[in-house]
Formats: structure tokens, C-alpha cells, sequence
């Protein structure tokens, strides 16, 4: 038998994926984190133009200069935040980012801190690089605890911790206030702040969105085009941060990508720089989604917050009824998959049409009557 090595014996795979492959035919999915939308035509003719061209080859271990400069100057003018093309990093996706950043920041023994529950990748990829993942519980809102963050912070073993406003699964949105408290207090004990701000552009009703960068230089942004732009499987994302991380994160993308694809960069220079508009139209329609399906698990006596942005609702669920409902034709992911703190809720995303979410909701009614 294949003995293999302990670092990848020690992480599962995703909870999300098991429950798609356990779904009935005919099942309205509820389940993954993926837009519904198509990619903007002027993007996909970006990509059509540059396959055209002959743009094939290895890129930039860091990515082409146009795009590096055109996310520099996103970074600038739609968050306030001061980098140069060279502070860039062009990834494959924010899962990329997320990669490059804690393996040049992470030693064998340092903790990585991220909110229990939350995205699935932050503690795994902890593990991963050596580290120890540090989950930290949010408060009943669901909102991020301060007080206890701190505490984490002062442990000397805590390198990074991982922000994530608008958060999966959740769906919370941090305020100002909060995110500067986060900042500070990391900068306090020196720990780098890494803002996962890939549902940065669906924040709903008066909910601002800012960027944990403006209150801090311990902080590296990372973003992808995958949900801005309903470009998932392009797989472009980035990290902006100081030079001197960008010099090691540059290594360890030469050492397992060589570059993210020519092609799909091409296009994501044509969503970073031409037509914004299909942004405006995908947060309105995840918006009328939001509150029609929050509306009906309210009507059913499911006790529900109002998530402010992402597109997610997380719901107070049992495992039994997450269960009963997947039986009943609904994937929906058991909060267990993002923590243990989610134990007894569940996460339902929206990104699927009106229609969907009304039949899901007519099926889940059968199962909690
Ligand atoms: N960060 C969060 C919070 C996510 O939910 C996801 C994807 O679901 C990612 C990062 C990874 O995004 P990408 O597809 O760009 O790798």
C-alpha cells in the first residue's frame, strides 16, 4: 500500500463536493459558491482574441505587466489603497492567493487564525504549508469577535490571519469599525492580515464594502476575478502586497504553476478594464434572490439573518433536517463542512435563478411542516 505524506493525510476533502455527489437526480443545487451567470461576452471575445493572436506561451511567472498595472490601478481608484504593478501577483484564482500567501508567510508551527465557521480552504491550507489552523468562533450574530481575535493575536505563534468580509458561509459583512479594530490589533502583535475580499462587490441594501488595506500596511489583499465577473473556471485571482512578500510568493507560484493561463489573464484585463456594467446587474438579481429566499424561510419559521452580502444565506438547521431536505430535492451544505461552530446550521447559496429558489422552497416547506 501507497504510504502518503502526512501533511495531505491530515486534511478531508471538502464537505461541499460530498454532497453534490450524494444528490438525487432533479435536485435544485443550493450548494456550491459558483455564479450562475455567464462570463460577459467582451471578456470571452478578449479570450477568443488572444487564443487569435497567437497569446499561448508562458507568461510572466507574476503575470502579464497590462494586468498586474490594471489591477494596481482598481486597487487604487475602487479602494483607496496605493500599489504598483510590481506589488501584484496574478494567480490562479483567489484560491492561488490564498496559497501563495501562507506558504511565504506560514513556518512549520505558526498558526494561521480565520472565524469558525468560514471558508473551507484557510484551515487546510494551514495545515498544508506546516502550519496550525486556529479557528476562532464568531459571535452568535455571526459577526467577527473582536475581543477574541485579540487574544489569538497575542499567542506568538500566530503569523496571519485570514479576513474574510463579505464572508462564506455566512454572508456577514464586517463594518469599518470592526475590520480597523481587526487590523490594529493584529498590527499590534505583528500579524499579517490576509483580506479575503472576493465577494467584495455584492454588498446589499446600505452595506458598505472596505478594504482591510486602508487601515494597515501588515495586510495583503487578495481578490479573484471569479465571482466579480461570474468567471470561476478562468481562474484568475491576485495578491497585492509589499514587495518583499511578492518576491517569495513570485517563487512559490514559479515552483508550481510557472503562471496562471496566458489566455484567461488576456481576458481578465478586458473584466478589469472595459464594460463594468454586468457587476450592477448580478447584485441586483442576487439581491431580489436574497430577500425572496430569506423571506420564505422567515414564512416557515426558519430562523434566519439577513446576510449583507456574498451570496449565501446561513440558516439555523440541524444535520437531521439538512439531511431530509437534500432527500427532498434541495442541496443545501451542512454547516459542519466550514467548522465546528457550524454545527446546527447550513449553508443555501442563491446563485441560482428566482424559479429555483421558489421550488427549493416549496420542498423544503414539505420537510419542515
Ligand atoms: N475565498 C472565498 C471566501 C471563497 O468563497 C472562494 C470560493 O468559493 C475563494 C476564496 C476561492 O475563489 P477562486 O475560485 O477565485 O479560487
Amino acid at each position: 500500500m501507497t504510504e502518503f505524506a502526512s501533511r495531505v493525510k491530515a486534511i478531508d476533502i471538502s464537505g461541499i463536493r460530498k454532497m453534490f455527489e450524494s444528490a438525487a437526480p432533479g435536485s435544485i443545487n443550493m450548494g456550491l459558491g459558483q455564479p450562475d451567470f455567464d462570463t460577459p461576452e467582451n471578456i470571452k471575445n478578449a479570450a477568443v482574441k488572444a487564443i487569435a493572436e497567437g497569446k499561448t506561451g508562458y507568461t510572466n511567472n507574476a503575470g502579464i505587466d497590462e494586468l498586474r498595472a490594471a489591477v494596481a490601478r482598481k486597487l487604487k481608484t475602487e479602494n483607496g489603497l496605493s500599489y504598483e504593478a510590481a506589488d501584484i501577483l496574478i494567480t490562479a484564482g483567489g484560491s492561488g492567493a490564498l496559497h501563495a500567501a501562507i506558504f511565504s508567510l506560514v513556518e512549520n508551527g505558526q498558526k494561521v487564525v480565520f472565524n469558525n465557521p468560514g471558508f473551507v480552504s484557510y484551515g487546510s491550507l494551514a495545515t498544508l504549508a506546516g502550519g496550525i489552523p486556529d479557528p476562532v468562533a464568531l459571535k452568535p450574530d455571526l459577526h467577527l469577535d473582536v475581543e477574541a481575535l485579540k487574544e489569538h493575536f497575542s499567542d506568538k505563534n500566530t503569523k496571519v490571519m485570514v479576513l474574510n468580509s463579505p464572508a462564506n458561509p455566512t454572508g456577514a459583512v464586517e463594518t469599518k469599525e470592526t475590520i480597523k479594530a481587526v487590523v490594529e490589533s493584529a498590527a499590534d502583535y505583528g500579524v499579517t492580515v490576509l483580506s479575503d475580499e472576493v465577494y467584495e462587490k455584492f454588498c446589499y441594501g446600505d452595506t458598505e464594502f472596505v478594504s482591510a488595506g486602508t487601515f494597515g500596511d501588515n495586510v495583503v489583499t487578495i481578490n479573484a476575478a471569479s465571482k466579480t465577473y461570474a468567471m470561476t473556471g478562468w481562474r484568475i485571482g491576485f495578491m497585492a502586497a509589499s514587495r518583499e512578500i511578492i518576491d517569495q510568493a513570485v517563487k512559490i507560484q514559479q515552483y508550481s504553476l510557472a503562471c496562471p493561463t496566458s489566455i484567461a489573464q488576456y481576458a481578465a484585463l478586458e473584466a478589469y478594464t472595459g464594460d463594468q456594467s454586468s457587476i450592477g446587474v448580478m447584485k441586483k438579481e442576487y439581491e431580489a434572490r436574497r430577500n425572496l429566499l430569506i423571506g420564505g424561510l422567515r414564512e416557515m419559521g426558519i430562523s434566519v439573518d439577513m446576510p449583507e452580502g456574498a451570496f449565501y444565506a446561513f440558516p439555523k438547521l440541524e444535520p437531521d433536517t439538512v439531511m431530509k431536505i437534500v432527500a427532498a430535492g434541495v442541496i443545501i451544505t451542512p454547516g459542519a463542512a466550514f467548522g465546528s461552530k457550524g454545527v446546527g446550521y447550513a449553508r443555501m447559496s442563491y446563485a441560482t435563478s428566482q424559479e429555483n429558489i421558489r421550488i427549493a422552497l416549496d420542498r423544503i416547506r414539505t420537510v419542515v411542516k
